[in-house]
C-alpha cells in the first residue's frame, strides 16, 4: 500500500510514479470540447452515441434509484471475475492497460538489455522462485530473529528502506505550511489489518475477520519454521490490539489541520519516550532536525507499548510483516497465506491474479514510468491530448463562473478563490520527464532481490528529495493508471493517459456523455482543492487561513447537510457510511458533477442539444454520469471499503445527482420518489 501523501483521488488504490506543466488560464475562452467537433465523425466504442443503451433498467423509475435506472441490466448480467474484489468500468479499463502492458513487457522479455524486460522475466520463472525457497528473505528474517532492543531502532530504519512496514511510516513530502520547502512526514503504523476499527468495533463480520487474521498470523509464522506458532500469533494478536487502541481514527488522520505538528526529534523524544528515535530517523537518511507527526498521542502510545512489550513479539511481527509484503516474489505457498487473508477473507476474492498478470503488475508497481513511456507511445493518441486540454479549460471557466456567482462566499474570498483557479497546474497523459531508474539494478532470475532492491531504490529516491527543490514534474501515478488526481501542495490536478478513454472519454461519442464522464472527473478533481480539505490551502498550495469567518461558517453547515445525507445511506444492513469520512470525495462529486453541467451547456454556446434514441442532452448527460460508476462489489470488498475507502460506493457517487436541480427537470423526478429531496434539501456548495 503506497501512501500519497495530501492527494485525493478519483478512486481508492493507485501507484507512486513521477510531467507535463500545463498552467491553465481561469478565464479560459469558452469553446466547444474538440469532442463534439468529432462527433460525427466516426463510431463511438459504446452504443450509438456513447452510452450502453442495453444496459439500463427502465422498469426502475430514475427519482426511485437512478443507478439501477441507468445500470441495472448491467449489474444483473454482469459476473466479477474469480480474481476480482469488484468489477465495473475502472477495472474494464484496468484489464485493458494490463493486456496493452503484458504486450510491451513480452516484447521486452526478448531483449536482453531491457530492465523491464528482466524483471518481467524474473516474476514470470516460477521454476526458479520455487527452487530457491526461503533462502533469498532468510538473511533478513534472521537479522529480525536477533535483534535486541537496543538495535531496533536501527533495524527499523533498514526494515523501512527494504519496504517492510513496521510501527511508523513516513514519507518526504512538500511542508503543508511551507509547500517550497521538503519535510519528512511521519505516521502511525504497527498494525496489519487495514484499520484500528477492525479490532475495536464490536460486530460478527469483525469477529470472523479478526479469525482469520489470528490464524493467518499462525499459519505465516509456521511457514518459515518458527514453533509453537499458535501462542505466538495470539502475543501478536494482542500487541496490534493494543497498538490499535492508541490509533487515531481515519476521520481524524485525513484532518490536515490535525495532522500538521512540526517538531524536532529532540522534541519527539521527549513526547514520545521509549523509543530511540535519533538513531531512527537517522538511520532512514534524514539530515534535518525538523519533522512533521502526524498523529503525536499515537506516537507517545506505541514508543510506549514498543519499550514495555517482550521482544520476542516485536520479532515475530516483524517476520510476518517481512512475509506478507514480499510474499508475492516468494513461494506459491506463502503468495497463497497471504491471500487467503488479504484477498479472500478481507476482500472477498475467491484465487489469486495468474502469474502474467502479476508479473505486469509487479513491473508497473516498480518501475512504472519505464514502461509507462512504450505505453503512450502505442496507446496515447496527441489528438486525444489536445482535446481532453480544451475540456480542463472549459471546466475550469465554468468553475470561475460558479464561484462568481456564490451567495454565500464573501467577494474578497471570491477574489483569493480565483486566484487559486488560475493557478492550477494541469497535467495530462504522461510526464514529459521521466523517472531515471539507471541506479536499480534488475537480474533475470533474481525476483526477491529485484523487488528488494526496488523498494531500496524508492526510499532513497524519496529521501533524496530533501533539501532539494520541489520536484513539480513528478507524477504520483503512472499513465497506465485507471484514476486521476488532485495535489494539495502542488495546487495540481494530474489525469493519466488511461483514464481517458471510453466510457470516460470518447472522441466520437456525443458531448454530453464526455461531459458526464471525463467533465465529471475533471470537475471532481478541481473540486478537491475546494473540498473540506483542499480549501484549507491558498493559491501556492499552503496550508492557511484564507477565508473570512463568515465563509467558514457557510461551508461548515453546506458540509454539514451532506455529511448527514451520506450517513444515511445504509450500504450493507446495518452497515452504515460514514458521511464524515467521504466527505471531501462527495463534495467532489457534487461539485465536479455541477460545474460540468455547467460547462456542457456552455459548450452548446445557446443552441438545443439534438435528441438522440429519444434521450435529451441533459438525459444524457446524466447518463454519462451513471455509466462510468458501473460496479458491482463482493460483499466482502463493499464492506471493507466503508471502513477503508473515502469514497462512496459507486451506487450512491450515482445518487449525487439528487442535488441537481436540471436532473430532476430532465427525468421528472417527483415528491414521494425514494431519491427526491425538497429544493431546500438539496444540497449546494459550489
Ligand atoms: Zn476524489
Amino acid at each position: 500500500m503506497i501512501h500519497l501523501p495530501k492527494t485525493s483521488r478519483l478512486m481508492a488504490s493507485a501507484a507512486l510514479g513521477a510531467l507535463m506543466l500545463t498552467a491553465v488560464p481561469a478565464a479560459a475562452e469558452e469553446k466547444p470540447a474538440a469532442a463534439s467537433a468529432a462527433a460525427s465523425a466516426a463510431k463511438p466504442e459504446l452504443g450509438t452515441f456513447g452510452f450502453d443503451l442495453s444496459g439500463m433498467d427502465k422498469s426502475v423509475q430514475p427519482g426511485d434509484d437512478f443507478y439501477a435506472y441507468a445500470n441495472g441490466t448491467w449489474a444483473k448480467n454482469t459476473e466479477i471475475p474469480a480474481d476480482k474484489s469488484n468489477f465495473g468500468m475502472f477495472t474494464v479499463l484496468a484489464d485493458l492497460s494490463q493486456t496493452r502492458t503484458q504486450e510491451i513487457l513480452e516484447a521486452a522479455r526478448t531483449d536482453p538489455n531491457s530492465m523491464i524486460g528482466r524483471a518481467y522475466a524474473a516474476y514470470l520463472d516460477a521454476a526458479t522462485v520455487e527452487a530457491k525457497g526461503l533462502a533469498p528473505i532468510e538473511p533478513w528474517l534472521n537479522q529480525i530473529r536477533t535483534v535486541d532492543k537496543a538495535g531496533l531502532a536501527r533495524l527499523l530504519a533498514e526494515a523501512d528502506r527494504n519496504g517492510v512496514r513496521h510501527f511508523f511510516g513516513g514519507y518526504v513530502g512538500q511542508d503543508d505550511k511551507n509547500p517550497d520547502v521538503y519535510i519528512y512526514t511521519m505516521f502511525q503504523g504497527g498494525i496489519g489489518m487495514p484499520d484500528r476499527d477492525f479490532y475495536l468495533k464490536e460486530n460478527e463480520r469483525n469477529t470472523r475477520l479478526q479469525a482469520a487474521y489470528l490464524k493467518h498470523l499462525e499459519n505465516v509464522l509456521t511457514l518459515v519454521g518458527e514453533a509453537n506458532a499458535a501462542a505466538r500469533a495470539q502475543a501478536i494478536y494482542d500487541f496490534e490490539k493494543q497498538i490499535a487502541t492508541v490509533h487515531w481514527d481515519k476521520n481524524d488522520s485525513s484532518d490536515a489541520t490535525k495532522v500538521y505538528n512540526k517538531m524536532t526529534i529532540a522534541e519527539l523524544a521527549a513526547a514520545a519516550p521509549g523509543f530511540d528515535w535519533q538513531t531512527f530517523i537517522r538511520g532512514i537518511g534524514v539530515k534535518e532536525d525538523s519533522l512533521l507527526v502526524s498523529q503525536p498521542s499515537a506516537f507517545t502510545g506505541e514508543a510506549k507499548l514498543l519499550a514495555e512489550a517482550p521482544i520476542g513479539v516485536i520479532r515475530d511481527l516483524l517476520i510476518v510483516r517481512s512475509l506478507d509484503g514480499f510474499s508475492d516474489v516468494l513461494p506459491d505457498a506463502v503468495a497463497q497465506e497471504a491471500f487467503s487473508f488479504y484477498g479472500t477473507a478481507l476482500s472477498g476474492t475467491p484465487q489469486m491474479q495468474e502469474r502474467w498478470k502479476r508479473a505486469v503488475d509487479f513491473t508497473t508497481n516498480n518501475m512504472g514510468e519505464a514502461v509507462g513511456q512504450d505505453y503512450v507511445a502505442r496507446y496515447f493518441p496527441p489528438e486525444t491530448k489536445a482535446a481532453m486540454d480544451q475540456l480542463v479549460r472549459n471546466v475550469l471557466a465554468a468553475m470561475g463562473d460558479r464561484i462568481d456567482g456564490l451567495s454565500w462566499m464573501q467577494p474578497e474570498t471570491k477574489v483569493k478563490a480565483k486566484k487559486k483557479l488560475a493557478n492550477f497546474t494541469t497535467k495530462i497523459g504522461y510526464p514529459d520527464r521521466w523517472k531515471d531508474y539507471s541506479k536499480l539494478e534488475i537480474k533475470a532470475d533474481d525476483l526477491f532481490g529485484n523487488a528488494l532492491r526496488s523498494n531500496q531504490f524508492a526510499h532513497d529516491d524519496n529521501i533524496s528529495r530533501l533539501g532539494g527543490p520541489i520536484r513539480r514534474w513528478e507524477w504520483g501515478m503512472t499513465p497506465m493508471t485507471v484514476n486521476a488526481y488532485a495535489n494539495f501542495g502542488m495546487n495540481e490536478i494530474v489525469f493519466p493517459a488511461a483514464i481517458l478513454q471510453p466510457p470516460f472519454f470518447d472522441p466520437h461519442a456525443d458531448p454530453a456523455i464526455n461531459y458526464g464522464g471525463i467533465g465529471a472527473v475533471i470537475g471532481h478533481e478541481i473540486s478537491h482543492h475546494f473540498d473540506d480539505q483542499g480549501a484549507k490551502y491558498d493559491e501556492t498550495g499552503k496550508l492557511a487561513d484564507w477565508w473570512t469567518p463568515a465563509d467558514v461558517a457557510a461551508f461548515e453547515a453546506a458540509g454539514k447537510a451532506l455529511v448527514a445525507q451520506y450517513d444515511a445511506y445504509e450500504v450493507l444492513p446495518g452497515e452504515k457510511l460514514d458521511g464524515t469520512f467521504t466527505l471531501g470525495e462527495n463534495i467532489g462529486d457534487l461539485a465536479g458533477l455541477t460545474v460540468a453541467y455547467e460547462a456542457y451547456k456552455k459548450s452548446l454556446g445557446g443552441k438545443e442539444a439534438p435528441v438522440l434514441d429519444g434521450l435529451t442532452g441533459d438525459q444524457r448527460f446524466f447518463l454519462g454520469w451513471a455509466q462510468v460508476w458501473r460496479r458491482n462489489y463482493r460483499e466482502q470488498n463493499l464492506s471493507q471499503r466503508i471502513t477503508t475507502d473515502p469514497h462512496a460506493p459507486s451506487i450512491q457517487r450515482t445518487w449525487v445527482s439528487r442535488n441537481l436541480d436540471p436532473w430532476y427537470k430532465a427525468f421528472q423526478v417527483k415528491p414521494g420518489q425514494k431519491l427526491y429531496l425538497t429544493p431546500e434539501e438539496r444540497v449546494r456548495i459550489w
